[in-house]
């Protein structure tokens, strides 16, 4: 991006909006007929249906993985039509030139057919990885997220290997070498998808809400892994101790790395989360969740109703480590799981069917929602599914709050790279390229955990937070949400409480948090005593510092009971540098509480 400019409106409101939509055109339908060969060769024929957006257009931009070759494209009625796709080190962008310009809201069909090796890899032992995610087919160009489009795709596939793709599976059958299976979108969807190996597959189906989730693990590992065993057990015989780690456990833990056994720990978190999520959220409208495995190691995605699960975290503990070991003698700096990302990965990308797909963003000024929301989700995860150890709860918040406050290679925190509609604008060559992924996460999961603590209430609990969820799923689902209309469904729901402004806006906490870089900070001290009534009295001073005068916070109080059991007592609101001195008499105590505490759940985003 060389530059970028703002609406005036916007810039009198002194607020940037993320409603603007730069597509010149909607793509209503897509059918995709796509072959992929034992070698990972793929060809394609797309017949893609689009309606024009903006007056006279007349060359059409798509998004197409460089190394898939433009054959033909044909126009309605069969017409040739000119394209531009230059050498994939060149500009590969793919354009279509109309052979007239497009009125607004004008439709059009084109046809394209492609082929290229690089989009899919055969790894070995019946294991693909798809290189090509959101453009193995074209796709709209710009803001991919952005648009719903259906679908209607036929896979053709090496005979024995298993497909799971996106939408609902019409038929899967055999022909000739070739696996055959159809799929059908029942809403439009974000974006179309697959992953496809020698897989073993396990089921569970749910009736509350209505749907089947599939787990998809390949018994054999890719050929990589096959070279580490290999390596492994030559260097228990040899040179163990150069390599620094002990021989035996290598050998013997990647020995054994079949993840067909812990496939049923994939289908086990996708069940429990698909649950919680759509008590917090809402019903989504997938029938079908598939899981499936994928050979890399260090990431997971999620596209609707397929999820991508990196092959580490289908390892158990140790054979992770084991593979850590190697990968450090290789890479120093490599890490097993630094952020506890292997414990939520599955819940996280689980929580993206809601979260980026039922809801879309509609720029990069909102993907926090995305990202965020879906870190924020597993963090729910944590909370119900580990009632009995909280700590994982609480620990996954230090992590959080970890990424965001810990100085990167070059120095910087990412809480003070920029506010989160930034994006990944964040990221320069001065404050190093980590500060997309440790602001928008971790960040974007803080505002919607704040918003959900603000919301809590003694008597309902979480009610007000999940009406709220419920209301922003079913209002914007199939469709993009922006930064301010996330705003409106908080102002609609919003509790007195939360109305620190008197005005119904929530313009003071997203100032502060989603369009500011504020981070304060919290000093508490206490006391217990009893009045003469016998009746415990707490003595409190809460003081925040590190804002400005008009940074305005309720800062609850918790109390650890002398059963140990917490409680929240209530908040307090604090505005700018200042301190809150006060005692309260706890009428309904019997016995005096261990202690008082702030911010104990991580209420509010501080920096200690
Ligand atoms: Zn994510």
């Amino acid at each position: 991006m060389w530059a970028a400019f703002h609406y005036t409106s916007e810039y009198a409101d002194g607020k940037a909006s993320s409603a603007q939509n730069n597509n010149t055109v909607h793509i209503e339908h897509q059918q995709l007929d796509t072959m992929i060969e034992k070698s990972a060769h793929l060809s394609g024929k797309a017949v893609t249906s689009f309606v024009a957006r903006a007056p006279g257009v007349r060359v059409v931009p798509f998004s197409l993985f460089p190394t898939l070759r433009v054959k033909s494209v044909t126009g309605d009625g069969g017409t040739p039509l000119n394209f531009i796709q230059e050498d994939k080190l060149d500009d590969p962008d793919f354009w279509v030139v109309l052979s007239k310009p497009l009125e607004v809201g004008e439709k059009y069909t084109i046809t394209t057919t492609y082929d290229g090796k690089d989009a899919v890899s055969n790894q070995g032992g019946g294991n693909y990885f798809p290189n090509a995610r959101e453009d193995w087919y074209p796709n709209a160009a710009a803001g991919a997220f952005g648009e719903y489009t259906n679908y209607d795709l036929t896979f053709r596939i090496p005979k024995g290997m298993k497909m799971a793709a996106t939408g609902d599976l019409v038929s899967d059958s055999n022909e000739g070498d070739h696996n055959v299976s159809v799929w059908k979108s029942s809403v439009p969807l974000a974006v179309a998808g697959f992953n496809f190996g020698k897989f073993k597959v396990i089921d569970t189906k749910l009736d509350k809400p209505e749907m089947q989730v599939l787990s998809y693990a390949n018994e054999d590992p890719p050929s990589w892994v096959q070279s580490l065993q290999f390596a492994a057990t030559g260097d228990r015989a040899g040179s163990a101790g150069m390599m620094g780690y002990n021989g035996d456990a290598v050998g013997g833990a990647l020995g054994s790395m079949s993840t067909v056994d812990l496939s049923k720990k994939a289908l086990g978190e996708g069940e429990l989360s698909v649950r919680i999520y759509t008590d917090f959220f809402g019903p989504i409208n997938y029938k079908r969740l598939q899981i499936t495995q994928q050979t890399a190691t260090n990431f997971g995605q999620s596209w609707p109703g397929l999820v991508f699960l990196p092959m580490s975290y289908l390892f158990d503990t140790t054979t992770r480590h084991a593979l850590g070991n190697l990968m450090r003698s290789m890479y120093p700096t490599y890490s097993d799981d630094p952020y506890g990302y292997f414990k939520v990965v599955a819940p996280h990308e689980v929580a993206h069917q809601w979260w980026g797909q039922t809801v879309g963003f509609n720029s990069y000024r909102d993907q926090w929602m995305s990202e965020g929301f879906a870190d924020m989700s597993a963090s729910i995860y944590l909370q119900m599914v580990y009632a009995k150890e909280p700590q994982k709860y609480i620990t996954f918040w230090n992590d959080e709050r970890r990424l965001l406050t810990e100085k990167n290679a070059q120095g910087f925190r990412a809480i003070d790279a920029g506010p989160l509609v930034m994006g990944w604008r964040v990221v320069n060559s001065r404050e190093g390229s980590s500060n997309y992924r440790a602001l928008v996460y971790p960040k974007g999961a803080y505002v919607l955990h704040m918003v959900r603590q603000m919301m809590w209430e003694r008597q309902s609990g979480d009610q007000r937070f999940k009406d709220t969820m419920h209301d922003f799923v079913s209002t914007y689902s199939g469709k993009v949400a922006t930064t301010e209309d996330f705003q409106a469904m908080v102002e609609k729901h919003m509790s007195k409480g939360m109305d620190l402004a008197g005005n119904h806006k929530m313009d003071w906490f997203f100032r502060e948090y989603v369009y500011g870089t504020y981070l304060p900070s919290y000093s508490f001290e206490s006391s217990f005593s009893k009045n003469t009534d016998g009746d415990v009295v707490l003595k409190f001073k809460i003081t925040q510092s590190g804002v400005d005068k008009n940074f305005a916070m309720p800062v609850p109080l918790y109390l650890e009971l002398a059963n140990g059991s917490i409680a929240r007592l209530g908040s307090a609101t604090l505005v700018g540098n200042s301190n809150v001195d006060q005692s309260i008499t706890l009428t309904s105590l019997k016995d005096t509480p261990k202690r008082a505490m702030i911010n104990y759940y991580d209420d509010v985003l501080a920096s200690n």
